[in-house]
């Protein structure tokens, strides 16, 4: 049987995240990091069909791998998959600081209150009966109906309000039609951050995202075993980092083991620890102030150089502006 497995990165970088992965029944994005619009537009370029995605799968909730989320998964009416803090950071995140004083929110239901009981008056002013019993049985379901589709509505203009929402924890392996994740803890500075390995139901094909990590743990290397097609991250150039435009607190942050991985802590893990079975090895989050692809390109090509039989895996570059070829098995 031939078995196919895809994957489409759409954006990859400080300025967006998202990636489209297929198995033969099953298709999920991973992060919605752009506008619904831009992803809508980038998924066109690419061949993916938005209508045929099944879901939608967050890493953390960096804004960067967020942006089009709420506007996205309505529009696709499709779940969302998180782990519970990191819905909750994002939640946190869409709701916008309400600082109105308890006067005002006192006046907002009164004026509420006004509102719909005008619109109850101008029904029962455009209704010719004679208020008997019945009519106003009538008027009473009919302000109830309205109430009951004034919900809907009111849950829509919720910045936060998604269509479904399933819950994950890392380490804890689930499905979604014939695709089994895997997700994985990533140490970076959010809520709850991590990666995902992604398995054909017949465990023959593996795909893993691991970007947005400040070092390579033990449990991410044990992750990272038989992937054909890995996207990992090689975010910064340490000299270019070092002498770039970032405030001193910034450099840090990026530095820390929350931060971002170096082209050289990607090279690294490369040489030591990589099991080398990758068809693919797609470098991303490449920083574009402080990253160079070419740097990035040569210092894991070199890494793998040195590991001599590896010559099977090819190396790719992610982007930021436009979306890569699908990456087929
Ligand atoms: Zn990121
Ligand atoms: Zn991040």
């Amino acid at each position: 049987m031939v078995e196919i497995m895809r994957m489409t990165i759409l954006a990859s970088g400080s300025k967006g995240n998202s990636t489209v992965v297929a198995s033969a029944e099953t298709r999920v994005l991973i992060d919605a990091g752009l506008s619904c619009r831009e992803l809508m537009r980038r998924m066109a370029i690419a061949g993916e069909d938005p209508a045929a995605l099944d879901a939608i799968l967050i890493t953390h909730e960096h804004q960067d791998h967020v942006a089009g989320l709420s506007v996205l998964a309505r529009k696709l009416h499709i779940p969302v998959y998180f782990t519970e803090p990191t819905h909750r950071a994002w939640v946190r995140q869409m709701t916008p600081r309400s600082t109105i004083t308890y006067a005002k929110w006192l006046e907002r239901v009164q004026q509420e209150k006004e509102e719909r009981a005008a619109r109850v008056a101008a029904e029962m002013a455009g209704d010719d009966g004679s208020g008997d019993l019945d009519s106003s049985a009538l008027q009473l379901a009919a302000a109830a109906e309205d109430a009951e589709e004034a919900a809907p509505a009111k849950s829509k203009a919720d910045p936060a309000s998604l269509p479904a929402v399933e819950y994950f924890q890392p380490g804890t392996g689930f499905s979604i039609g014939d695709l089994l994740v895997m997700p994985f803890t990533t140490p970076h500075d959010a809520a709850d951050p991590c990666g995902f390995v992604f398995e054909s139901a017949s465990e023959r094909q593996r795909m893993a995202i691991a970007t947005d990590l400040g070092y390579v743990p033990p449990n991410v290397k044990a992750a990272l075993k038989r992937i054909d097609v890995m996207l990992l991250e090689s975010n910064h150039d340490l000299e270019m980092l070092k002498d770039g435009p970032y405030p001193w607190s910034v450099k840090q942050r990026v530095l820390s083991r929350v931060g971002h991985l170096s082209n050289h802590a990607t090279a690294e893990f490369l040489a030591n620890e990589y099991d080398g079975g990758a068809e693919y090895i797609v470098l991303g989050h490449l920083s574009e102030a402080n990253n160079a692809p070419e740097l990035a390109l040569l210092a894991a090509e070199e890494a793998i150089r040195e590991r001599g039989g590896l010559l099977g895996n090819r190396v790719l570059l992610a982007r930021q502006a436009d979306p890569l070829d699908p990456i087929c098995l």
